[in-house]
């Protein structure tokens, strides 16, 4: 009897760049033209949320002018066809996997399409605008905003996803710079549990080390080539 891997793949936002989505660490170390800690620390949300409120709303707009790319694609594929244990842990806030198909998915720092009630917990699907001062519709609180983990926050799901790492006989990092933790340190959990490690990434990573192998090249390209490459074994 042949034993099916468990496998769970971590996606960074190197899987979207193929879409037209920019990545965090785009040129100079800005992303979308700002300072990381200017529009993603809870600090800069109480200083001035219009500026991070208006930030997101362009970042959920975007989303209408772009489709998931053959990365998304191969991943939904594999999502379907892969009959052993799989998850797809993104780090990415677009709703790209999902609208590719991909279903076994945790989004561990939020969604641009989702808003969170600071009063009560609360989260909504969104579409459209989100301005400060916004009504909760579960307890009328004027506290909602974007449902993104900021720096400092603590990721969603990690009792899940760690769950899943101890049993994962694979785990692959895609398009993620290995620079923002605690993602950056699933490779060495996986190790620490017995699981092999392949990174996907356009260059070498700062976790690079970590993986028994590395792949590089553009996501659009090395994904699909892998995904046929697990289900034709
Ligand atoms: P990052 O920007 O720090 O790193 C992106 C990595 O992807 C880099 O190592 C880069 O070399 C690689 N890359 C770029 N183009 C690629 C391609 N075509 N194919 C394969 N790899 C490619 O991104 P990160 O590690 O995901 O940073 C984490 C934070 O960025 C997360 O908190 C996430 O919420 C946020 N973020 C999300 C999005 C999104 O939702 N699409 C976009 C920007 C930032
Ligand atoms: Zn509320």
């Amino acid at each position: 009897m042949t034993v099916i891997p468990n496998i769970v793949i971590l996606t960074g936002a190197g899987i979207s760049a193929e879409s037209g989505i920019a990545t965090f660490r785009g040129p100079g170390g800005l992303w979308e033209g700002h300072r990381v800690e200017d529009v993603c620390t809870p600090e800069a949300l109480a200083a001035d949320p219009n500026l991070v409120h208006l930030f997101y709303d362009r970042r959920r707009a975007a989303l209408a002018d772009v489709v998931p790319n053959a990365a998304h694609a191969a991943l939904a594929r594999l999502d379907r066809a892969w009959s052993g244990e799989l998850l797809i842990v993104t780090q990415n806030v677009d709703d790209l996997h999902e609208r590719a198909g991909a279903v076994r998915l945790l989004h561990m720092h939020g969604a641009l399409k989702q808003a969170l009630c600071a009063g009560c917990g609360e989260r909504f699907d969104w579409q459209g605008d989100l301005p400060p001062g916004t009504a909760c519709p579960a307890c009328a609180t004027r506290a909602l905003r974007p449902d993104i983990v900021f720096f400092g926050e603590i990721p969603y799901h990690m009792d899940r996803i760690e769950a899943a790492l101890a049993e994962a006989d694979l785990f692959v990092s895609i398009g993620t710079s290995g620079a923002v933790y605690p993602a950056a340190g699933f490779v060495r959990m996986a190790r620490e549990y017995g699981g092999a490690t392949l990174e996907l990434n356009l260059d070498r990573s700062e976790g690079s080390g970590w993986f028994d192998e590395s792949r590089l090249g553009p996501a659009g390209q090395l994904v699909p080539e892998w995904v046929e490459q697990m289900l034709s074994r």
